[in-house]
């Protein structure tokens, strides 16, 4: 069974003071192995778990726990998880990247992905991960500064859009293609590697 069923504390990394596994971005925040930048409010680090080829994820030092707690006054820093997401569009001009937040994350400390649109990662297990990418459950980066602005925050979805969007039929993001499960869907995958 796995420490998250289980409710351990994960260890912290640097400090000997325990955490809950949620809190693990935290520590991966300072651990220099992690991070890809720094800048006065920000952090990029490298997903520990990725996803896709490329994957980070960019966190403000602020304690700002999710996309939730965002209003107007976070537009500049907002606005600086763009500039940071444009230079890892500069960085890596070979490959297509996305930016965004999960609807329901699971980490706290607020965390928006930049993720590679290929998928191929022997991290990608589940159905849960490919629907928290590929369905509405991500919400791109540019829809929530607009909510920011244009609303003052961003919405909540509800529990039933949430398991909605998790049981959300496979089908791949680059074509067409219905894969029977998720063994088809990652051989597939590789179909879109040039
Ligand atoms: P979510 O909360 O659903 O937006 O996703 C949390 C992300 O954090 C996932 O992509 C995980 O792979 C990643 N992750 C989990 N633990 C760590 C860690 N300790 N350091 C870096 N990334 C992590
Ligand atoms: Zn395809």
């Amino acid at each position: 069974m796995s420490k998250r069923k289980l409710g351990i504390m994960a260890g912290s990394g640097t400090t000997k003071q325990p955490r809950h596994w949620s809190l693990g971005l935290l520590g991966s925040m300072e651990d220099p192995e992690s991070i890809v930048k720094k800048t006065e409010n920000i952090v990029v680090i490298r997903d520990k778990y990725p996803k896709a080829k490329i994957h980070y994820l960019i966190l403000p030092y602020e304690d700002i726990n999710s996309i939730y707690k965002l209003t107007e006054k976070h537009i500049s820093l907002l606005e600086e998880f763009g500039r940071l997401y444009g230079e890892l569009k500069d960085k890596h001009k070979e490959s297509s990247l996305r930016a965004g937040f999960h609807a329901v994350p699971s980490m706290q400390r607020l965390h928006m992905h930049v993720i590679s649109t290929d998928m191929i990662s022997p991290c990608l297990k589940t159905k849960v991960h490919w629907n928290s990418f590929t369905t509405n459950y991500f919400i791109p980066y540019q829809d929530v500064l607009k909510g920011i602005k244009e609303n003052g925050g961003v919405k909540k979805i509800s529990n039933e859009q949430h398991k909605s969007l998790m049981s959300t039929e496979l089908i791949c993001n680059q074509c067409t293609f219905k894969p029977k499960n998720m063994p088809q869907l990652k051989e597939h995958l590789l179909t879109h590697v040039k």
